[in-house]
Order: C-alpha cells, then structure tokens, then sequence
C-alpha cells in the first residue's frame, strides 16, 4: 500500500511504499535527506473505509442496496437490523379460473333459456359460447402465474420487501444484500 509525507526540508509531497516508513531517503523535489513518516491521518486509507460505507452495492429503479441501508421506494432498512432473508414463492390466485369454469357449465344452460336449442342457430351460438369459455380457461390457466417475494426477517418480524412476477429479478437484491450484510461483518 501507498503513504504519502511531505518532506522536512521543503514540504513537498512524497509517495511512498507505507513499509519504508522510517528510511531516510533523498527528497524527488528538492534533493535534501528526509525521512518517510507515516502522516496521522493518512489520508488514503481513511478515504477508502469512507468509502466503502457509501458505495452503492446495487441499484436499480427505486431500489437501492448501501453496505449500511436497504432502500426500496420511501421505505429503507438497516441491514444491521437484518438478520436473514429469503426468496418466496406466493401462489396465483385461483379465482379467475374459477369463474371461467362457472361459465363453462352455465353458458349452455343460459343460452337453452333464450334460445331453442334444437334449431341449427341454437346449435351454433352454444357452440361458440362453449368455445369462448375454454378460450377463457387457457387466459386464465395462462395468467395463473406466481409472484415471488423478497423477505427479510428484522428484529421486529419478517417482512416482504420486494415482490416480482419473476425470481430471477430478485436475485441482484438478494445477492447484493447478502453482500452488504458480509460487509457489516
Ligand atoms: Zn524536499
């Protein structure tokens, strides 16, 4: 690693290797003898810890991971607090499978009651209506897909943070949160 000094003949700053502190070497400026001191704050070192602590691990849209914050929308969350997260898998609803499934055994039975179902025009119109309400299954088994949610679980209790139709974009967060959280040490 680099320290830097100034010498003690004309104060010109001096880079060096922090092993050789204490040497006396010729000064690149002014040629006089100085000896390579580390300065009390060495100034790289305490940039680099500052550093650290505010860069960004992850960001994306309104969400944002910091080695010390969670930031989702308004809400943030100490990651000190954080002590496990997880992805779920939350289940579609059922419900617009069960009302195409109603209509496919009542549209028959509807149609019978306006129409004469014995004429070739009965016969069509209840054969379309049929049609319409497997179409109505296929969207709805189609649209039955699950939602997946970020969970961490804080002193307090576990809470979803982040929910997505697809786990894979949770992982970033997730990963960059297990980052931070290792970081935190
Ligand atoms: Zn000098």
């Amino acid at each position: 690693m680099n320290a830097k000094c100034a010498c003690n003949v004309c104060s010109g700053q001096i880079e060096f290797e922090s092993a050789s502190v204490g040497q006396t070497i010729a000064c690149p400026h002014c040629g006089m003898d100085t000896i390579l001191y580390a300065s009390p704050a060495q100034p790289s070192t305490v940039r680099n810890k500052r550093d650290k602590s505010d860069e960004t691990i992850y960001s994306q849209g309104n969400i944002k991971v910091l080695p010390t914050r969670l930031m989702i929308g308004s809400a943030t969350y100490a990651i000190a607090a954080i002590s496990s997260l997880r992805i779920v898998m939350i289940p579609a609803s059922k419900l617009p499978l069960l009302f195409s499934i109603l209509g496919l055994i009542f549209l028959p039975a509807l149609t019978g009651i306006f129409f004469d179902l014995g004429s070739m025009g009965g016969h069509i119109l209840s054969g379309l209506l049929f049609l319409f309400a497997v179409f109505l299954i296929v969207v709805a088994v189609k649209k039955m897909k699950p939602t997946y949610a970020l969970c961490i679980t804080t002193t307090a209790q576990e809470q979803q943070v982040l929910t997505s139709p697809t786990v894979e974009a949770l992982h970033p967060v997730e990963s960059a949160l297990h980052q931070a959280i290792s970081m935190r040490g």
